[in-house]
Order: C-alpha cells, then sequence, then structure tokens
C-alpha cells in the first residue's frame, strides 16, 4: 500500500479479523470456523461476488497458549452434560487461567510495545498489509448483552473524522441484524478508543477502522449458563453473533471499498506532507537506551535517521518541559514527523495525551522518551539536518591483550544481562560504591569492575571476559587497580557481588500479570534462572536454598506464621522483594509492612479531610458517584520522582525517575526504612490522577528499603515491571535483585 505501486491489491478492499486475543474468551476462536463455512457456502447470499474484490484475512487465534491452557482446562473438567447453573467446576477457571499468554502477558496489551513474541510476529504480517478495517473479537461478562462499534468516549484525538463516522456506520449496519432477530446489544458505553496498545487502537492509529466486539461470555460461562432472564446462553449462540457481526464488518467493507480506499491513501499521504500534531521534528540524544527506544518504533514501521551533521537549535526539552537550547551531535537521531506512521509516532511519543473524559480503561499516559528517559527534543518547525541511516561511528572499545580489570558502566538494563552471563558463567564482579577515577575513565556509582584478581579460576581471563562482549560495546580494560581520586577497586569503594538464587510466589491470589513479568524479566531479559512455586507450597519449601524471594502483586495474604518464617530467613541474611500490592503482605507483623502515615499528626489530617469529604458528600447526586471515585485513583500516570542516587537501589538512575503509577496506594516516608524514590512537593506529572490521590502523593515513597539483622526487606509501591514496557523500570528492577547494600 505504501510502496505507491499497483499491484492490483491495491484497489481491493482488506478485512482483518482477529479471535481469542484472550484465551478464555473461547467463543471467539470457535467462530472462525463457522465464519468461514458461510462466506464460502452460502449461495442465498452474494458472498461470491464479494470475495472477488476484497481480501479477508482471519487471524482465528493470538493467543495459543491462553487458548490452550484454558482449554485443556476445560475438557478434563466437563462430562457429557453442560452445568447450565453456576455451581459447577466447569465455571470457575484456576489460576493463572487462559486469558494471558504463555508468560502470562495480556497480548492485547502488548500491541505496540510488543514485548512477546506472538505480537511481534502478528504485527509483521499486519505491516505487510495494512487492512482497511480490523475487528478485535473478545467476551465479557455473561450477563452482558453484544457490545460493537462504535467505541466509548474518550476517543484519541488523532482518530480520525472518517474513522469515527465509519465505526459508527459498521454499528448500525450490525443493529440491524440484530434489530431482525430480536438480540440485545449495547454501543458507545464502554472500551474507549485511547490507550495505543489495544487491538483496535493501534489498528486505528495505523489508518484503519479499528474495532472491539464483545460476545458475553468469558471464563465463567463454560459451554452453557443460565442467566438472569432465564435464557441460557450456549457456546452455540456465541458463534452464532460472532458470524453475524463478522459478515455485517465484511459487508460493510465490501458496499464502502472506495471511501475506505480514498480514506487511507489521503491517511498515509496526509501523514507524509501535512502531519498531525504540533511537533515536525523529534530530536534523540543518542544514549544506551535509545536504541530500544527506536526498536519498538522500528518495529512499527516508523522511520528515523542518525544526524550526519552537528548543528544547534532551539527545542522543547521534555525532560524539563520547557524550550531550551539543543546541541545535536552526530549520531542523535532525528525523527521526522512527516512520514506514513505519523499519528503513530506522535501518539507513542506524546507527553501527555489530550483527555476529554477521565472515564477510561487504561493508562493515561505512556511517552516513550518518559518510560525510556532518553533526553527528547522536539520542535515546530522542521529540523533540516542531513540525515543517515546507520549510525557514522560505532564507538567500539579498545582491545587489551593484559588488563587488570574491565570496567562495564551500569547505566542500561543491558548492563544487567551482562552481569547476568557473566554471573551464570562463574565470574565474579565488584560494583562501585563511589564515584572514582581510574586509567582515563570515570567509575559511577553502580558501575561493575571485573578483575582478574577475583577471577583465578578463570582460563584466559581477558579472551572469557571478551567472549562475551563480542562487538565490544560494554567492556572497557582497565590496566590499574589505583584510582586517582581515591577508592582503590582492591578496597571498601567497590563490593564484591553476590550471586542471586531466586524464588518468585505464584498460585492463586497472586496477581497472574504480575508473576508473569517477574518470570518475564528473568528468561527473556536477563536470561538468569528463577524458580517459581505456588504461596500455599511455602511450608514445604526450604527458603535457606535462596537468597532472594519476590513476592508478586495480588491478594494472598500469607498467615502470621508464614510472615514470620520469611522474616526469619530475612534475618539470616535473605531478601525479600514485595511489588505493589504484595507488599501488604508483610502488614500482618509490626515494623515489617509499610505505614500509610509517619507520624500521628498526618493520619489525623487525612482523616479529618475525608470526614469533611463524607460531609460534604451527603448532598452530592447519585449520578456522580463514579466519579467522585475516579478522585481517588488512577487508571495509570506518570511521576516524577526524586531519586537517592547514593543508595545502591539507585545507582545508575540519575536523579530522577518517571515512575508509572498504576495503583492508588501511598505511603508517607517511611521511618526506619531508606526511602529511596520518593515524590517530591510540587511534582511533575502526566496523564490523568484524581485529586484525591493526587494531594497524597507530595512527600510519599515509591521504593523503600530495611534491613533486618543480615537481611533486608525492598518495597516497590509502583509496579517496575508493569506490561514489561516501562524500560527504566527494568534497569530499577535490576538494582534490587543484583546490588547489595
Ligand atoms: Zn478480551
Amino acid at each position: 500500500m505504501t510502496s505507491g505501486k499497483n499491484t492490483g491489491t491495491d484497489r481491493k478492499v482488506l478485512v482483518w479479523l482477529s479471535f481469542g486475543v484472550h484465551g478464555n474468551e473461547a467463543g471467539a476462536s470457535e467462530s472462525v470456523p463457522q465464519i468461514i463455512y458461510q462466506l464460502l457456502t452460502n449461495k442465498d447470499r452474494n458472498y461470491d461476488e464479494w470475495l472477488k474484490n476484497m481480501v479477508v484475512i482471519i487471524d482465528p487465534n493470538l493467543n495459543p497458549d491462553g487458548n490452550s491452557r484454558y482449554i485443556h482446562w476445560i475438557n478434563q473438567v466437563s462430562g457429557t452434560n453442560t452445568h447450565p447453573e453456576i455451581y459447577d467446576r466447569e465455571h470457575f477457571e484456576p489460576w493463572p487461567r487462559g486469558r494471558y499468554n504463555h508468560y502470562l502477558f495480556d497480548l492485547n496489551r502488548d500491541w505496540a510495545w510488543q514485548t512477546q513474541k506472538e505480537t511481534r510476529q502478528r504485527i509483521l504480517v499486519y505491516n505487510q498489509w495494512l487492512p482497511h478495517i480490523h475487528a478485535d473479537f473478545h467476551e465479557m461478562g455473561h450477563e452482558a448483552n453484544y457490545y460493537f462499534a462504535p467505541a466509548a468516549e474518550p476517543y484519541h484525538k488523532y482518530v480520525s473524522d472518517f474513522q469515527k463516522s465509519f465505526q459508527t456506520e459498521i454499528g448500525k449496519n450490525h443493529a440491524r441484524y440484530f434489530d431482525a432477530k430480536g438480540l440485545l446489544y449495547w454501543t458507545r458505553e464502554r472500551f474507549d478508543l485511547f490507550y495505543p496498545s489495544y487491538g483496535d487502537t493501534y489498528p486505528t492509529f495505523n489508518g484503519a477502522i479499528g474495532m472491539t466486539f464483545e460476545q458475553a461470555g468469558h471464563s465463567m460461562s463454560g459451554r452453557a449458563i443460565l442467566l438472569s432472564n432465564g435464557d441460557t446462553l450456549t457456546l452455540a449462540r456465541k458463534i452464532e453473533n460472532n458470524t453475524i457481526v463478522a459478515l455485517s464488518t465484511i459487508e460493510m467493507a465490501v458496499k464502502n471499498t472506495d471511501s475506505l480506499h480514498k480514506n487511507l491513501v489521503d491517511y498515509f499521504a496526509q501523514s507524509k506532507t501535512n502531519p498531525k500534531g504540533k511537533y515536525k521534528t523529534y530530536i534523540l540524544k543518542n544514549s544506551k537506551s535509545t536504541a530500544a527506544l527506536l526498536n519498538v518504533l522500528e518495529k512499527s514501521g516508523i522511520e528515523y535517521g542518525f544526524a550526519a551533521q552537528k548543528i544547534r537549535l532551539n527545542a522543547y526539552y521534555y525532560q524539563s518541559r520547557q524550550n531550551q537550547a539543543v546541541d545535536v551531535d552526530k549520531d542523535d537521531i532525528v525523527i521526522q514527523t512527516a512520514q506514513p506512521k505519523s499519528v503513530l509516532l506522535q501518539v507513542l511519543m506524546e507527553e501527555v495525551p489530550e483527555l476529554a473524559d477521565s472515564l477510561t480503561y487504561d493508562i493515561t499516559a505512556w511517552s516513550l522518551p518518559l518510560a525510556y528517559n532518553v533526553d527528547c527534543y522536539a520542535t515546530t518547525a522542521a529540523v533540516q539536518i542531513k540525515t543517515n541511516s546507520t549510525p557514522d561511528a560505532r564507538k567500539k572499545h579498545p582491545d587489551a591483550t593484559t588488563a587488570y580489570a574491565y570496567h562495564l558502566p551500569w547505566d542500561d538494563v543491558q548492563s544487567a544481562h551482562v552481569l547476568a552471563e557473566l554471573t551464570k558463567k562463574g565470574f565474579r564482579v565488584r560494583m562501585a560504591k563511589k564515584q572514582v577515577r581510574i586509567d582515563s575513565l570515570t567509575v559511577q556509582r553502580g558501575d561493575l569492575m571485573i578483575t582478574k584478581g577475583d577471577n583465578p579460576g578463570i582460563k584466559e581471563f581477558e579472551k572469557a571476559v571478551m567472549t562475551l562482549d563480542p562487538e565490544k560495546k560494554y567492556f572497557h580494560p582497565v590496566s590499574s587497580g589505583y584510582s586517582l581520586n581515591g577508592g582503590d577497586i582492591g578496597g571498601e569503594a567497590f563490593e564484591l557481588l553476590k550471586q542471586p538464587k531466586v524464588l518468585l510466589f505464584s498460585g492463586e491470589g497472586t496477581d497472574a500479570t504480575s508473576v508473569g513479568e517477574v518470570w518475564h524479566y528473568f528468561e527473556q531479559i536477563l536470561q538468569y534462572p528463577l524458580s517459581i512455586m505456588d504461596h500455599q507450597h511455602l511450608s514445604r519449601i526450604d527458603l535457606y536454598k535462596y537468597n532472594t524471594i519476590i513476592l508478586p502483586g495480588g491478594w494472598y495474604g500469607l498467615s502470621q506464621e508464614e510472615v514470620k518464617e520469611l522474616a526469619d530467613w530475612v534475618k539470616k541474611g535473605g531478601r525479600l522483594i514485595a511489588l505493589e500490592d504484595g507488599v501488604k503482605v508483610l502488614d500482618v507483623m509490626e515494623g515489617w509492612g509499610l505505614q500509610a502515615f509517619a507520624t500521628d499528626e498526618e493520619k489525623n489530617e487525612s482523616q479529618k479531610q475525608s470526614e469533611e469529604e463524607s460531609l460534604r458528600a451527603r448532598t452530592y447526586a447519585y449520578e456522580s458517584f463514579e466519579r467522585r471515585f475516579l478522585s481517588s485513583g488512577t487508571a495509570g500516570a506518570i511521576v516524577r520522582n526524586k531519586v537517592d542516587e547514593t543508595h545502591p537501589l539507585g545507582f545508575g538512575m540519575g536523579n530522577f525517575y518517571y515512575s508509572l503509577k498504576t495503583n492508588a496506594m501511598t505511603y508517607r516516608l517511611q521511618k526506619d526504612f531508606q526511602n529511596v524514590i520518593t515524590v517530591p512537593d510540587n511534582f511533575e506529572s502526566y496523564g490523568f490522577i484524581g485529586h484525591v490521590l493526587k494531594s497524597h502523593l507530595p512527600q510519599s515513597v515509591t521504593l523503600a528499603s530495611k534491613k533486618h539483622g543480615k537481611g533486608d526487606v525492598i518495597c516497590f509501591v509502583d509496579n517496575p515491571l508493569f506490561r514489561g514496557f516501562w524500560y527504566k523500570g527494568l534497569q530499577l528492577f535490576a538494582n534490587a535483585v543484583f546490588f547489595p547494600y
């Protein structure tokens, strides 16, 4: 489509139908054979004629692992008879359920970030076709009626008028068929078009009419379920409804081929010549994390170049939220918004997406330069600068036939992956606790030093190190242990790291995606061993086989006895890392959990405020409830935190960290804890945060740790591994895994 050549398919309308991104919404995938059968065999309708002028692409099962987990389970618990009444095990799917993929990621949140293999492979093909229409078939609670487009507000402001009105036309066409059969349905009430990583929004930002369809059902509906109106919802009914909707979608595509085609061509042409949005050029400073950010853009077909010359200009600087002078250096990244994928580019880069309505289904800010904390500048006029398609000067570290040590900077999660490799290969590694100058190098806090002296067992030391770094990207040889400003490599400034032996709790009550994010992190990002055990087996586990235990998010209270067992293990030298509501597991032990308030005054003040609010609320209208509820939370927003760079948990992070806040938990600065990452007064934030929650955030803690005996507890109030895409969070979490303090 973007090649400009008429290949014959250019005049055909392309419809892409996706089924079963959530594996336990089984009616979606089960509908596919019937849809295809109808399309190919129904002689009463003129489908034959339609198919001559179109291409229908059907992805019958976006989440094969989740689907197979669900199907495998339900086949085991299903007999000859169905059990339409709810109390049968076929309606109660066990943890972790089939919604998620192998690594327990929600693939319907992953379209833009592509952290998962299934998404990467799908988008590769998707971008080869760029269909006019994409429809994503789901299931929701069994008592609901069918949902189809048009979507609910908020719409992202880059959703075009044509896309909006076409959604409405398709919806009306579906309604016609549902009306004729007396079937119930609804539109516009939920499922907005805002967060860009869904199966409706991602295609929308790629020019398509992107839609979610939801049949009633979901895991709990089993093979048949009795509804409150006396009817029984069966798998056959789901298939019937989905078939109507799929064929109606195809019909609308055929009947509107010309307008769909014209609009898609215009969409990309306008993106190339007259892009939406106020910025015309983005400049990214080239740092270690930049390559990973570019990789996200590249996977979606977004174009960029490397500056071939130096220039100085004035631009808006994301990290200061001000206009200022910037020196563009050679090999900095230049991204022009005038390009076919302009809309998607700008959506992924935008600092604060405009939100017309705060009632949304998902996070409200996702800006990639903040997620990666890559210095980003944006200009309202296009920057004229020569660029190359590859960086000009790839910096390689020098070779050394003999080295005293190797230096590895700790400035990106890639360093943690290299440390994991070193550890697996049996290298002993030291971490710098202060900034020192050695040779011509400045060694920062958290940087690693691999010395020959620590590794007498490694044969051909230099060669063995460099085998791990064939491109010479990571290690810099060091010829002496003598520091120019004090703090020699053999002294106290460099601490030998322990080898983590890590256990993660899983099981009923834990948040499956939280477990999955940790699992994926160890297996795919670090590539480092991890044991996972259901917490129900805690009493059977020899905790002393591990020195690091991770409590994922979720609601799975451990008993006081179990927490005491963990506490004893910590005192003897263990490290306990708790994520999000996993920190509450510790509350049963006095002095172990985080306290909401540090003083009685803070507590009284907060109680006074909520008392006053309750009094005011006496006169509020019933209808305002949902909106008032929102004032205490956030669906997800970015908060700029302060980092204590002198604490090992803050090493390598810089003096601030953009935390993605996806929960309403707040804890004031803790007494007797190290408050490593904190929300300052007058903090900067991006996206929607309810005003009540916002008022509780100043002087609260995001990452705190506390020593108990020989061990310690680390509490992450915000989840640094959220959906695996918050890149700087991946680096932060590595500090908790590897660094002593
Ligand atoms: Zn779904």
